[in-house]
């Protein structure tokens, strides 16, 4: 039973990571940009406010973000453990997952940073294309789909996400040094922070994180 959170810039990989580590330690995979896009997607009061935000590479305010992950987390399924993709972002977000860990009297088992070289990372987003209708994952140089804008799995249209524009990628990097990066700082502390990088394949990065955690 693991406790996590995955904390690392744009692009790290932290999505294909996630999926990974939920599957081998069996614990729910709770992604805040996942919920946010299903919103956007379904049009709800919450997707319309997160859209503003995301399209600009913005953060999404505090207040909209500790709200929806504790009452997630309070849902029966994270009662063995979870995994936090993408939450917190801010350290005012931290303080508050803190006090409601306290409050369950419950702990972080460990903090996962996944860190890669920003101009490697960069280059990978603002190539990244993804089929709008399966969402299978493509990359204009590394990996394009046979037919260019069309899915090579269901035919559907391969489009680029509204933040990963290269203007939206690079002001998601500023916002991650000037509001994530402090949490690395605010973890080191409490210890049980582990230190991964990303450059290498996803198979590479997830026996490195598999290896720190064991079994
Ligand atoms: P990435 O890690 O690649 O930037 P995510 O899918 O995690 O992408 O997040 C996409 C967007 O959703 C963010 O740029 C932000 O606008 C919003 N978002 C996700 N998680 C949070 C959070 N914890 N706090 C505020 N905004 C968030
Ligand atoms: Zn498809």
């Amino acid at each position: 039973m693991f406790r996590l959170v995955l904390l690392g810039p744009p692009g790290a990989g932290k999505g294909t990571q996630a999926v990974k580590i939920a599957e081998k330690y069996q614990i729910p995979h709770i992604s805040t940009g996942d919920i946010f896009r299903k919103n956007v997607k379904e049009g709800t009061p919450l997707g319309k406010k997160a859209k503003e935000y995301m399209d600009k590479g913005e953060l999404v305010p505090d207040k909209l973000v500790v709200e929806l992950v504790t009452d997630r987390l309070d849902a029966a399924d994270c009662k063995n453990g979870f995994l936090l993709d993408g939450f917190p972002r801010t350290v005012f977000q931290a303080e508050k997952l803190d006090q409601y860990l306290e409050v369950k009297g419950i702990a972080l088992d460990k903090v996962i940073d996944i860190s890669g070289d920003e101009e490697v990372l960069l280059e990978r987003m603002i190539g990244r294309r993804v089929c709008r209708a399966c969402g299978a994952p493509y990359h204009i140089k590394n990996m394009p789909p046979k037919e260019e804008g069309i899915c090579d799995i269901c035919g559907g249209e391969v489009y680029q996400r509204a933040d990963d524009t290269e203007e939206t990628v690079r002001n998601r990097f500023q916002v991650y040094q000037k509001q994530t990066m402090p949490l690395i700082a605010y973890y080191e502390k409490l210890a049980n922070i582990i230190h991964i990088q990303s450059a290498g394949s996803p198979d590479t990065v997830f026996a490195s994180i598999i290896s720190v955690l064991g079994v």
